[in-house]
């Protein structure tokens, strides 16, 4: 009897331990952080390591650059995959319906604990928005590229990927929607734009700011935005097949109508004009987007400035029924109106999504 009792006691204590060691090894386990590789500078190769310009984007694939920079399997597991190899000049609506669905399947495992992808730096910001918008999960999203050539002197590549796999890794970057890593700082995918055409600090959020750093090594986030994404975002997790088209017109001194009768012709379901000022448009201009509107292409009012909001403004825009894009810039303001247009055409539901996201 004492000696039933005595195994039995040996038994739960063992299971305790056993208990116990998977807890701890479960609390110190390193994430799995997959990383997706589209091409870009992060990628380039340059036939001299003194050249920063005139080399192919995307020459690299995805096991160099993690082989490059070992130092990142000591904050995660790190599996890579190459969704395309571009120059992100050449980024297209396909390429990323791929990528939000890949994300959206790879987040919705269990046993993977978040994304970094990198990208070139031309349209970093459009990917990371409509991201921002598609993808299903609070688990981190983080973008990452570079603006020197990998063969560079001094390329600037290695260590945004380490911080970018530092962000991943980091339970703080839950919920904060598709974050841009670079140059030791974190800018959120709604408010980042690239500022500077060759500068490595190029990526800011005007008027907005970061919302966090990388502080010796560590990330540290200090804000966050308020508008919708991610789980909150009516787009989320949507199967997307194609995107109705959507251009952008540039407007100046002298304007005229030429590119807008040329976008109506052509069947645009939507136009964004970048006015002057607080979506100012030419006379000229106003004319043929009147029309554009009168037959139910949906035309948004947007800003060439920088920053700032653009708000009502003639009382002939109210009339002419033109959308107002609030803070997002053009290239933004051409995403947002695509998704817009997948779900509605109705206007004032429109309006309020420029307001809420
Ligand atoms: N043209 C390059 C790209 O966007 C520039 C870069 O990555 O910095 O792919």
């Amino acid at each position: 009897m004492k000696h039933k009792f005595y195994l039995l006691f040996l038994a739960a204590f063992m299971l305790l331990g056993l208990q116990c060691t998977a807890m701890a090894a479960a609390q110190t386990a390193k994430p799995n952080i997959v990383i997706l590789a589209t091409g870009g500078t992060i990628a380039g190769s340059a036939a001299s390591d003194t050249a920063t310009t005139g080399y192919k984007a995307g020459a690299l694939g995805i096991d160099q650059l993690i082989n490059a920079v070992p130092e990142i399997k000591n904050y995660a597991n790190i599996t890579g995959e190459q969704i395309c190899s571009i120059d992100s000049k050449d980024m297209t609506n396909d390429i990323w319906i791929k990528l939000a669905d890949r994300v959206n399947a790879l987040l919705a495992k269990p046993n993977v604990d978040g994304v970094v992808i990198t990208h070139g730096t031309d349209t970093l910001e459009e990917t990371a928005f409509f991201l921002n918008l598609v993808v299903n999960s609070n688990k981190p999203v983080v973008m990452v590229g570079a603006m020197r050539p990998a063969t560079a002197i001094s390329a600037d590549g290695p260590m945004n990927l380490l911080d970018a796999v530092r962000v991943a890794a980091d339970k703080a970057a839950f919920g904060k929607g598709v974050l841009v890593v670079m140059n030791d700082e974190i800018n959120g995918a709604r408010d980042v734009t690239k500022t500077n055409t060759t500068n490595v600090a190029t990526f800011k959020s005007p008027g907005f700011g970061v919302l966090g750093y990388i502080n010796g090594g560590v990330p540290e986030f200090y804000q966050q935005s308020l508008r919708r994404h991610t789980v909150n975002s009516e787009f989320r997790g949507e199967h997307l097949t194609s995107l109705p088209d959507v251009k952008v017109v540039y407007g100046t001194a002298n304007d005229d109508s030429l590119f807008i009768d040329a976008a109506i012709k052509a069947g645009v379901k939507g136009i964004v004009y970048a006015g002057t000022g607080n979506g100012s448009i030419h006379k000229n201009a106003e004319k043929a987007l009147a029309k554009a509107s009168a037959q139910g292409i949906v035309v948004v009012r947007c800003s060439r400035v920088g920053s700032g909001a653009v708000v009502p403004a003639e009382a002939s825009y109210a009339k002419e029924h033109f959308i107002d894009s609030d803070t997002l810039n053009p290239q933004k303001a051409r995403i947002l109106l695509q998704l817009a247009l997948t779900k509605t055409h109705n206007l004032s539901a429109i309006q309020k999504m420029f307001k809420e996201y």
